[in-house]
């Protein structure tokens, strides 16, 4: 089933949408996670209010979900099958289409910073592993003691992974912010630990740009969540925003959610920003948590 809310743009000229994860937050730690998005949302609300750019909001969202260790990013990511860190992170912008990422990433406090940095370099798009790594160090960021990262829940997360048998499970989350400033630019950051239990060297939908994150001025922007074989394959973020030059935000979310399933058998999320600033999502994961900020209001659920 798909949920999907939307708002009118009424002129809008700021908005942003950031999820923390499609999934499945038991009832009692809904409010805590909400709680995580709206700080998100806020922080990126005062860069986009003050006439700050798409990215810059997109990227300080996402550091406030990476610094809350109840997320599948950055402090409190999932752990691999060796019981080891291997972070992913994407940012887009919708101007020229400049793109940065990181994948396979050592534990940084936060790629999606590095993933700027790559964003801001521009000689090449996406680092993986070790060269993800020295790229980072290149960069001035300093590597961080995985134990300062690595949270008991994660630890847990595995242990019930390695019990069930499965070869990889579903962490939830994973963490994504669009906006659209008052220039009319559009961003999209995702940041990720990926799947519980995961093979090393598996990288998922997070950091590869039109997969999990995609950005086009001519459309919107995209951040997904879910199954990331499934939203590789179906190319999930560059499909939706090609739709949304045509179309508004919540039926392009709803239609590539349930036709992801369909196709892929894969579930997951989607949040969108259009062009003119409206927000839509869905989802077809019992929850997805989620926080919108427009200069007319503020949203936030599951
Ligand atoms: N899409 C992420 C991945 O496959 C996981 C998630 O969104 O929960 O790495």
């Amino acid at each position: 089933m798909s949920v999907t809310r939307s708002w009118a743009s009424d002129g809008g000229r700021f908005a942003v949408l950031v999820h923390g994860g499609a999934g499945d937050v038991p009832d009692a730690k809904v409010e805590r996670h909400v709680a995580g998005c709206r700080a998100a949302a806020a922080r990126a609300r005062e860069i986009l209010a003050a006439g700050g750019s798409a990215l810059d909001a997109a990227q300080a969202a996402v550091i406030v979900l990476e610094d809350d260790p109840v997320f599948n990013a950055g402090t409190g990511a999932c752990l691999t099958a060796d019981g080891t860190l291997e972070l992913d992170a994407c940012v887009m912008e919708g101007e020229a289409l400049r793109a940065g990422a990181v994948c396979a990433l050592d534990p940084f406090k936060n790629p999606i910073a590095i993933a700027r940095a790559v964003l801001e370099e521009g000689t090449h798009v996406l680092y993986a592993a070790r060269g993800a790594r020295a790229f980072a160090e290149g960069a001035g960021f300093s590597p961080a003691d995985p134990a300062s990262m690595i949270t008991e829940a994660a630890r847990q997360k595995l242990a019930e992974a390695r019990a069930s048998g499965k070869v990889s499970g579903w962490a939830g989350g994973t963490v994504g912010a669009v906006a659209r400033d008052v220039r009319g630019h559009v961003a999209a950051a995702t940041s990720t630990g990926g799947m519980v239990g995961k093979r090393a060297g598996r990288v998922g939908d997070s950091p590869i740009v039109g997969a999990g994150t995609y950005a086009d001025d001519l459309g919107g922007a995209a951040s997904a969540t879910g199954h990331g074989e499934g939203i590789l394959r179906v190319a999930l973020g560059a499909t939706a925003v090609h739709r949304l030059a045509h179309a508004g935000p919540e039926p392009v979310a709803r239609g590539l959610i349930a036709e992801m399933r369909a196709r892929v058998g894969a579930t997951g999320g989607l949040i969108l920003v259009g062009r003119d600033g409206r927000l839509g999502w869905a989802r077809s994961t019992r929850t997805m948590t989620w926080a919108a900020e427009w200069d007319g209001g503020g949203e936030a659920g599951a």
